[in-house]
């Protein structure tokens, strides 16, 4: 019987191999010990040889390390020009991107030129008699769905995966690299130039306490207090879900979460946040997390160390006045 393949691609950023992409070794090793599957790195870059050895020590999966001058950057187009002809000569059950914007932009895509499954956001896979199980969540994080593919159909699939799942314990032995120049073609689009953006990044990842609101605390008196209260904070930064950032009340580099900052300060305070996966994968290490919600069903309140079941319109008030006091600076 052919052996089945399962990919998995590892994201190179900053210097460095994504802690997400190397989340992903851990979970296809769960799959290939259930399954007999075997899972490989695919690693496209330029000059990356060294990066290539490193991940194959770490995990202990094999590495096909794909080399080109146009893949230096994460420039979507050339990876998908390059992946659908790597992947369509190598057939392939499953192939995971941990969540990114460059997975969000290729995975589909690939997915459609190699006639293949796409399921995005998920966070558990499984596989049934020749069929592909995933989960993720569903209904803002108060429901699960469940897909399987048919028999035998190939998916792509991007996970979420924690920063907390590292790549597991060190393997026995190394895998072994496979090296390949490829040629991504004539490209359409082209990358002038990457150059660094607002410095609300470093404050926020870098605050020992940060102050996020949610869509309860959307309204401009919701928004004052948490101003004031994060100013009588020492070293306090101020960031946002998703959806305060959509409808910009505050700029794209003060959303936290999987299409966001990933913090860990000390203490995170949520107000009015509800506690979706993708707002989870970007503050779940946070040392302590108290949570302020109206809905004693938020999933917020169960990734908690602390909760409080309360009206932010009430509890804003009380605190920063709280605040003033403890700082002597009462009315
Ligand atoms: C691909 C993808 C990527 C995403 N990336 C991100 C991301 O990076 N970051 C992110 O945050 N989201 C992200 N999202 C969106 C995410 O799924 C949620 O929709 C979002 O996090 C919800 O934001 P929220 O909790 O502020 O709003 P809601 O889900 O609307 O929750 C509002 C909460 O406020 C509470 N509330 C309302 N009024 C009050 C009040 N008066 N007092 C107290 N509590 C009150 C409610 O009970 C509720 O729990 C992404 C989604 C997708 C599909």
């Amino acid at each position: 019987m052919m052996n089945k393949k399962i990919y998995l691609l590892a994201e190179y950023r900053h210097g460095a191999i994504t802690p997400e992409s190397l989340a992903l070794a851990q979970e296809a090793r769960r799959l290939s010990d259930r399954t007999g599957h075997t899972a490989a790195y695919l690693l496209l870059g330029n000059e990356l040889s060294q990066k290539a050895d490193q991940l194959a020590q770490q995990t202990g999966l094999d590495v096909f390390y794909l080399e080109h001058p146009d893949l230096r950057e994460n420039h979507s187009e050339a990876f998908h020009a390059v992946l659908s002809v790597w992947l369509r000569d190598h057939p392939f059950e499953i192939t995971f991107f941990a969540y990114s914007s460059l997975c969000c932009e290729i995975a589909p895509a690939l997915a459609y030129t190699l006639n293949a499954c796409s399921i995005s956001n998920v966070i558990n896979i499984e596989i049934l008699n020749e069929s592909v199980c995933c989960r993720r969540e569903a209904l803002y994080g108060k429901g699960i769905e469940v897909w399987r593919t048919a028999p035998g159909q190939p998916v792509i699939v991007t996970v979420i995966t924690s920063r907390q799942k590292k790549a597991g314990p060190a393997p026995a032995s190394a895998g072994t690299v496979h090296r390949q120049w490829v040629d991504p073609g004539k490209l359409k689009t082209k990358i002038l130039e990457i150059c660094p953006g607002e410095k609300y990044e470093q404050r926020l990842t870098k605050a020992p306490i940060v102050v996020a609101a949610g869509r309860g605390a959307g309204n401009e008196e919701s928004l004052f207090y948490l101003k004031e209260i994060t100013a009588l904070l020492k070293d306090a930064a101020l960031g946002a879900s998703r959806p305060l950032c959509d409808q910009k009340w505050f700029p794209v580099g003060m959303q936290i979460g999987l299409t966001g900052q990933k913090v860990s300060p000390k203490m995170y305070l949520a107000f009015g946040i509800s506690g979706a996966i993708q707002h989870l994968a970007g503050m779940q290490d946070s040392h302590c997390i108290v949570a302020i919600n109206s809905d004693p069903a938020a999933p917020i309140l169960r990734a908690a160390h602390y909760a409080v079941v309360e009206d932010l319109t009430d509890f804003l008030p009380a605190f920063l006045e709280h605040l003033r006091e403890r700082k002597g600076l009462k009315k």
